[in-house]
């Protein structure tokens, strides 16, 4: 097969996708982890190694309750914990910094950088969880989110995950983060310029026409009755996969309490396959949403999975076009089968 360029979507972004080089499922090694031995601050018992917790939620007789730490005592029979970063990249106290100059432009980094443990039990991570732990932390996330959002100041909230270290994750504990920032991030400000134009020359949202129009292609993954999960056509790094929701929503506050349960699903179902069949690969996730104060109209909300089987050198530096050794039919083909039965394995 040839190499390709492939543009993608809706963005001025380009992979190559290389068949020469081709690299199947069974040509990646995924180093074994290596486990420090050292005591974990987001393990049950060990809370005063960080800030105390502004969200937790607690398993009561009438369900879950939600609750958080006072300065001084730290609550331990929690199953979601979320607390300020204790190295945060943004804050809401930061100081002014001294005023911007002719070229070098500056402000405070204003915002939110929160920890969400995703589970008392270390090693719970999405791919293996339980759906309902899945779901409080899920929840977890969204109340944050909005409470985030009800900051004036705030534009834009970015919910993430980096799974092992060589994915950014300085813990192995399951947890993901937020940041929230007060202006529009450079990757959604180019979504939303993408979208605006795709729907003023074709009329619909983009993303709901991707879901139609990859429907039944090589690059669908799965499909349940909400989600739609697919290996995008200019996908950037070998099994760069997508979860997009069916029902059109920009805003991912938006959503049910049922959809919560089948993103969890969904989320649990995909990341299942993919270590079943790559082993614990390190990978980062995250949630595409819609900024604060557009229409439903304007965007289509979204998960993006960045598996890192790939280093990123010079030329993609460089550049800013990416070459991807394994083609996304290759990566969807492989994993077809696979997410249907860890699907199965959860209804
Ligand atoms: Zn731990
Ligand atoms: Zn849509
Ligand atoms: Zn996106």
């Amino acid at each position: 097969l040839p190499n390709e360029l492939r543009r993608d979507y809706i963005l001025d972004r380009y992979a190559i996708i290389a068949s020469a080089r081709m690299r199947r499922p069974t040509d990646f090694s995924i180093p074994p982890k290596v486990e420090t031995g050292e005591k974990c601050p987001f393990c049950v018992g060990n809370e005063k190694a960080t800030p105390p917790a502004d969200l937790l939620l607690i398993r009561s007789d009438n369900g879950i309750t939600y609750s958080k730490d006072s300065e001084g005592e730290r609550t331990s029979n929690w199953l979601v914990r979320c607390f300020p970063n204790l190295y945060p990249a943004t804050e809401p106290s930061a100081e002014a910094p001294p005023p911007s100059e002719p070229l070098r432009p500056l402000r405070v980094a204003y915002g939110y950088h929160e920890i969400i443990v995703e589970s008392p039990n270390h090693q719970e991570h999405p791919g293996q969880a339980r759906v309902e732990q899945l779901q409080l932390s899920l929840e977890a996330t969204l109340i944050l989110m909005r409470r985030f959002v009800g900051d004036v100041r705030i534009r834009y909230v970015q919910l993430f995950r980096n799974h092992r270290k060589e994915a950014g994750a300085s813990l192995s504990h399951t947890h993901s983060q937020i940041i929230a920032l007060d202006s529009i991030p450079r990757n959604i400000s180019e979504e939303l310029e993408g979208f605006k134009k795709h729907r003023k020359t074709e009329g619909d949202c983009p993303y709901c026409e991707i879901i139609e129009r990859e429907r039944d292609s090589p690059r669908e993954v799965f499909e349940n009755e909400d989600f739609f999960v697919l290996a995008p056509w200019a996908s950037i790094s070998p099994f760069e996969l997508w979860i997009l929701p069916k029902r059109h929503e920009a805003d991912i506050l938006k959503i049910t309490r049922t959809d919560v349960t089948a993103l969890a699903k969904t989320l649990r179902s995909t990341l299942g396959a993919i270590s079943k069949l790559l082993g614990d690969m390190p990978y980062n996730y995250g949630f595409h949403t819609s900024p604060k104060g557009l229409d439903s109209t304007d965007y289509h909300w979204h998960l993006e999975i960045y598996p890192k089987l790939s280093i990123w050198a010079g030329f993609e530096l460089s550049t800013g076009v990416y070459i991807n050794v394994t083609p996304p039919e290759v990566a969807a083909r492989s994993l077809r089968e696979s997410v249907k039965d860890e699907w199965s394995s959860l209804c």
